[in-house]
């Protein structure tokens, strides 16, 4: 059987090269070949290591600012509580565990998860055994979401959704493009034509000459599209990521295999993909679309202010010979120099709710 690489190959010789985000999007999702859609990636034994897999610290501190929203929301019957792109679930279940003690939280989620790997559904069904009070459902697309009081929350899913690149060269901007080189491997390309003020909106006028310039529309759209909802229905939504509050201009397309930095254009949907968010872009959607926007703040700042240290000193009391384990984890979560600068989050609320915790 081909692989996914004599695919796309197959596809830039009869049709031409392609934009680097549908390259990303085949290399990440293509149904049959893609990243996530046939292995668990996340671990020590897999490709990386995410926020919710260091520390059941981070699922329990945004499931108690999930309980909060709720609250502030007025506490309503029944809402989605709804999660973009779950891993392993270990966030959502982490999170119901702790918002068992705000009476009524657990009982009036309704929970939603947004995911395309088959793979992945099964792991998060298995972890949310027994914690949903409500057998949770699974969507593919967060429009699918049904209607009415909302709770989002989403931790490095913007970072796999697919970038357009644009280089700036001597005839102006030109998007980058994924062809097929002669010695018969994938390289970098230029469209012929410049981009129209769509494609590329904001594209800056004086860049260096060679900057790249990205844009992400599958996540301003998304982002439209929650804070939409959030405009007809109260709640809230959190998005943690990595990436820049300031219009940059840079090349962050990033493959990473086994814990490493891996070269994005070799071997697509055998390394997980991903580019930094640009919360500017994000925050502008949100607000044009009718939410608050809160931050983004920095991880560790935000933790540190949701009480992190004191669920770390309460959970070293609990097992004394974790101790090490989980300073560690904290560290990791909130250091400057590991996850705690770097990622962000960036909350949205329906007019009218008060800021969310942790957003000082
Ligand atoms: N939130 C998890 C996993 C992050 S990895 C954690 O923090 O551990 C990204 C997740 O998003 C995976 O579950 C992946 O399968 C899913 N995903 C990626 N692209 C997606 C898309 N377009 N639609 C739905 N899910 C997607």
């Amino acid at each position: 059987m081909p692989g996914l690489a004599d695919v796309l190959k197959r596809r830039i010789a009869e049709h031409g090269p392609i934009t680097v985000a549908d390259y990303m999007t085949a290399a990440l999702a293509d149904p049959e070949h893609g990243y996530y859609m046939r292995r668990d990636p996340f671990g020590r034994a897999g490709d990386f290591i995410t926020a919710p897999e260091v520390s059941q610290m981070f699922g329990e501190l945004i499931g108690l600012t999930c309980a909060e929203a709720w609250q502030a929301m007025g506490r309503p019957e029944s809402f989605q509580l709804v999660e973009l792109g779950p891993g392993r679930g270990t966030l959502m279940a982490d999170a119901l565990r702790a918002g068992k003690v705000v009476q009524g939280f657990n009982q009036a989620a309704r929970v939603s998860l947004i995911e395309i790997s088959p793979a992945l559904r099964a792991k998060q069904k298995d972890a949310l055994a027994g914690l949903a009070q409500h057998p949770p459902q699974w969507l593919d697309d967060f429009s699918k979401t049904p209607e009415g009081p909302l709770v989002v929350v989403a931790n490095e899913f913007f970072d796999a959704l697919p970038v357009r690149q644009f280089v700036n060269t001597r005839d102006g901007w030109r998007e980058r493009l994924v062809t097929v080189g002669k010695t018969g491997e994938f390289g970098f390309g230029l469209s012929a034509r410049p981009p129209t003020r769509d494609e590329a909106p904001r594209a800056p006028i004086n860049a260096p000459l060679g900057s790249v310039f990205e844009v992400c529309p599958a996540a301003v759209a998304l982002v439209a599209a929650i804070a939409g909802r959030l405009s007809r229905h109260s709640g809230q939504a959190l998005i943690v990521d990595y990436g820049h509050d300031a219009t940059a201009l840079g090349d962050t397309l990033q493959a990473v295999k086994n814990h490493r930095y891996a070269k994005p254009l070799e071997g697509p949907g055998e390394a997980d993909l991903t580019a930094h968010v640009d919360f500017q872009a994000l925050k502008r959607a949100a607000g044009a679309a009718g939410a608050q926007v809160f931050g983004p703040i920095d991880q560790g700042r935000w933790l540190t202010a949701l009480g992190i240290r004191v669920r770390a000193d309460s959970l070293k009391k609990a097992s004394l010979g974790r101790a090490r384990e989980i300073d560690a984890a904290l560290k990791r979560l909130i250091g400057g120099d590991a996850m705690g600068r770097l990622f962000k989050a960036l909350a949205l609320a329906s007019p009218g709710m008060p800021k969310p915790p942790g957003f000082v």
